[in-house]
């Protein structure tokens, strides 16, 4: 058994770009919601097989999810803003995972971990999507086969600077709404 340690060094928030003076910060609108979203994400855990077991040992005592905000997983896509998908995804799974990421609310994004659902990895067969990204757009990709918790820690991280930077009204912008239109959604 590997032995606990407790880190004692806690950080706070890195403060986003701003004006600070005596007894005064200010910074924009965007980058206070860029701040509370990137550290409050809820997951939903979209898990068909093996690296699915590895998020579970992320999630659990030792790497600690819950150090960066998104302890609380949700199984309910409208209440869910970071769709994580682990495993080998069949095409007859595609549909149920776009409708599932339809029916996820704005702003939402997408962490595709481990080979399967980045490429269908080592599954190159008639039955096997060859990427979630044939049916929903993906914004972090996280490879291995499985991936390490570090590894699926290290694409939640790329997730958070993403949400932390990224518009209010990520909808609206012309990239955005091309790359959804690509995909056929509106
Ligand atoms: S990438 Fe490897 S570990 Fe992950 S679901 Fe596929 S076969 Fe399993």
């Amino acid at each position: 058994m590997r032995p606990v340690q407790y880190n004692t060094n806690l950080k706070m928030v890195d403060l986003p770009e701003g004006h600070t003076g005596e007894g005064f910060f200010a910074t924009s609108l965007n980058n206070v919601i860029g701040l509370a979203r990137k550290n409050s994400i809820w997951p939903l855990p979209f898990a068909t097989s093996c690296c699915g077991i590895e998020f579970m040992a992320t999630m659990a005592a030792h790497y600690d999810l819950a150090r960066f905000g998104s302890e609380r997983l949700g199984f309910s896509p409208r209440q869910c803003d970071l769709l994580m998908v682990m495993g080998t995804i069949s095409k007859k799974m595609a549909p149920v995972l776009r409708q599932v990421y339809l029916q996820m609310a704005e702003p939402r994004w997408v962490l595709a971990v481990g080979a399967c659902a980045s490429s269908g990895g080592i599954f190159d067969s008639y039955s096997v999507l060859q990427g979630i990204d044939q049916v929903i757009p993906v914004d972090v990709y996280v490879p291995g086969c499985p991936p390490r918790p570090e590894a699926i820690i290290d694409g939640i991280m790329k997730i958070q600077e993403l949400v932390g930077q990224e518009s209010l009204r990520r909808r609206n912008s012309e990239q955005y709404k091309g790359l959804l239109e690509s995909y056929g959604i509106q």
